[in-house]
């Protein structure tokens, strides 16, 4: 399906789509549409189901994908879901510093040259939902991060950088926990292991990075753990997940699901992509659509906005809340609408973290909720995802000559971007940084 201003000629339009298996479930393509509405940006996004979970099958569906013009516009890129991660990092020809630290990939861009960068925004993405959408301070703070798959992976190393207090990583297979920290940590003296069972002491943060919710286990460490913790659940649902509604009725002050994580990655995906960075905070406020609307399988939100469907679920909603209201029923707890910018202080009254952007009638602003100060905020949108300027080669990889001449209808990004390729022999270490 093609959206955006100018789709006029499906061959002109730029091709994206998520890859995984399986892939029905994803909101990703409601998500990306809706971006590229939002930013005027003409391209398709689809979803693209491999048949098995195996690696061949896998490569042989990026090459499909990639080498596919067919009329139907130059495939751009892809965003790598289950079970595929670690598959995409050894497909692409290089890896940014986040993708290559958490050997795994989520995100593969063609360059102008018709080779393929690959990268890893779960952690970013995680980052951005905690510290910016909910304000959560990780810095100075004790984090117990439950789980040491690939989420875990991917997030670490950014949980990491935000410099907290304490990390304590516990997995119910500790030799996971303890390659996870051996690749990505080896030398964090803040960072400790154990089985979920035996975590002691409370927590400022409690990540819930494993996928007990589904099997609906919510009891994963001692009650201890999440009394007055903030607790966020990387899994994602149309109502509270079973390890959120677990800690909030064993004392957690706040509970999240990892939706803000979904949007935020995404959004380091198209601006990747397209150098333009959308949105994301009026999807989030509209996750109950986002969730109706695939539930009911329309391919867009503009599409399910003005549906009959839409109209009838608005009347059904609202005489449920009224139901709710009546028996008492808590509803999923609603995020905080503060948009701070992490690490930023304010030169009024030296307030760390407390500065947000706002729009106002005179544009947008940085104003500090401390003592109210306030300035115009930079021009930030133009300057180039900070990730594209290091980009790490990786191994020799033979791909269809098509794939590597299929550069028609590079988008502006392409052509102009400069990509500093970094010999892994001379990059630093992480401690070294
Ligand atoms: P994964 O690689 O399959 O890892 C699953 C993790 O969950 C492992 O640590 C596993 O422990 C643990 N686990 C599974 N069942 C458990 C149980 N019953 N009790 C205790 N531990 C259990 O999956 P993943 O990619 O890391 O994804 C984990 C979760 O994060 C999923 O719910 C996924 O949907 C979510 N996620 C969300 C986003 C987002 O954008 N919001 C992005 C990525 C992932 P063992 O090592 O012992 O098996």
């Amino acid at each position: 399906m093609s959206v955006g201003v100018g789709d006029e000629q499906a061959s002109s339009v730029a091709r994206y789509a998520v890859i995984g298996h399986p892939v029905g479930h994803s909101l990703s393509p409601l998500i990306h549409r809706q971006f590229a509405l939002e930013t005027k940006q003409a391209l398709s996004y689809d979803l693209v189901q491999v048949d098995a979970g195996d690696a061949q099958d896998f490569n042989k569906a990026v090459d499909a994908f990639f080498s596919d013009t067919g009329g139907a516009g130059t495939a751009k890129g892809l965003n790598v879901t289950l079970p595929f991660k670690e598959q995409a990092a050894a497909w692409v020809d290089r890896l940014n510093p986040a993708a290559q630290l958490a050997g795994a990939v989520n995100t593969i861009r063609r360059a102008a040259d018709g080779s393929f960068d690959g990268f890893n925004t779960d952690g970013s993405g995680l980052l951005a939902d905690i510290q910016s959408n909910l304000g959560w301070d990780i810095g100075g703070n004790r984090v117990l991060l439950i789980g040491a798959g690939g989420a875990s992976r991917g997030a670490l190393d950014a949980l990491l950088s935000a410099q907290p207090k304490e990390l304590v990583l516990a997995n119910r297979t500790l030799s996971r926990a303890e390659e996870l920290i051996a690749q990505i940590a080896p030398a964090a003296a803040n960072v400790t292991l154990c089985a979920p069972a035996e975590v002691e002491g409370s927590f400022d943060i409690v990540i819930n990075a494993t996928s007990a919710s589904l099997a609906g286990q919510g009891a994963l460490v001692p009650t201890a753990a999440v009394k007055g913790a903030r607790c966020y659940d990387m899994l994602y649902a149309p109502t509270q997940t079973v390890f959120s509604g677990w800690a909030l009725s064993h004392g957690a002050i706040w509970a999240v699901d990892g939706l803000g994580m979904l949007l935020e990655q995404a959004a380091d995906a198209f601006e990747l992509w397209r150098g333009i960075r959308p949105a994301t905070a009026t999807l989030l406020a509209q996750r109950n659509d986002l969730f109706a609307a695939k539930r009911a399988g329309f391919e867009s939100l503009a599409d399910w906005f003005a549906s009959a469907e839409y109209l009838q679920w608005q009347t059904a909603t609202q005489t449920d809340t009224q139901t709710n209201a009546q028996t008492d029923v808590q509803p999923a707890p609603e995020r905080e609408k503060r948009q701070f910018i992490a690490g930023a202080v304010c030169p009024e009254c030296r307030a760390v973290d407390r500065i947000v952007v706002r729009s106002t009638s005179a544009g947008r602003e940085q104003a500090c909720v401390a003592c109210g100060f306030s300035q115009p905020a930079p021009g930030a949108e133009s300057a180039p995802p900070s990730d594209s300027a290091l980009m790490l080669p990786q191994g020799k990889h033979e791909r269809p000559a098509s794939l590597a001449n299929n550069i028609d209808g590079a988008t502006d990004r392409d052509e102009v971007q400069t990509v500093r390729f970094i010999d892994p022999q001379t990059t630093p270490s992480r401690t070294d940084e």
